[in-house]
């Protein structure tokens, strides 16, 4: 997605530890337009798909896949990395170990918001080692719906998450795949034409 490159390019900076810093329009500070953009292009992809429900974990994936939901005209549900006591008890959990916090933490759907059958699209902003969706994955499965596909906004290529998916048979479809930082410096897969 040639807009989110140019962004990334013009406001990303990369940090020590293999970590893109894109808070000024993703991550704490948000762009409206280039958010419905990003959703605009995830419906374009799976617009194929059999999807019932759009999954993402919060924070940082509401907003893409809000974005993407208003597009299928789907309903969003968020995994909740904190219990609140407004939360029913029914709940599914799932262990994610944060890439960028390195600890781990729970996450936490409430039984009524997924369904057997029901065919879920994941989204989250960033892919590095893909525990997050891991997690996401596992909440599926305890709620026996099934993995249409996974939509995220940034990949970072050089990191395990992404073969771990496709290992598992998953389909990734990510809008831009990150190949390296090299000294510092952002450089992109290109498509295979
Ligand atoms: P994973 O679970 O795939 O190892 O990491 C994905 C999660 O970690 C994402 O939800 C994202 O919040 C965070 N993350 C991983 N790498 C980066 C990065 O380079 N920059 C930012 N801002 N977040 C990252």
């Amino acid at each position: 997605m040639e807009l989110l490159k140019q962004r990334i390019l013009q406001d990303g900076k990369v940090l020590d530890g293999n970590i893109l810093k894109v808070d000024s329009f993703i991550n704490h500070q948000i762009d409206p337009k280039l958010a419905f953009e990003i959703g605009k292009e995830f419906h374009r992809i799976f617009q194929d798909t059999e999807i019932d429900k759009i999954l993402t974990i919060e924070t940082s994936g509401i907003a893409f896949a809000l974005c993407a939901g208003y597009y299928f005209n789907l309903p969003v549900v968020f995994a909740k990395k904190q219990a609140g006591r407004n939360m029913s008890c029914d709940v599914y959990k799932g262990k994610v170990y944060s890439f960028t916090k390195e600890t781990e933490y729970t996450i936490s759907v409430a039984h009524q918001f997924l369904s057997p059958g029901e065919r879920l699209l994941l989204i989250d902003d960033f892919l590095a080692n893909g525990q997050a969706i891991m997690g996401l994955m596992d909440i599926a499965k305890q709620a026996k719906a099934t993995v249409s596909g996974v939509g995220i906004v940034i990949e970072k290529g050089f990191q395990p998450g992404s073969t771990l998916l496709r290992d598992l048979g998953v389909r990734l479809e990510s809008l831009v795949v990150i190949e390296s930082f090299k000294d510092k410096k952002i450089i992109f897969r290109e498509a295979l034409k």
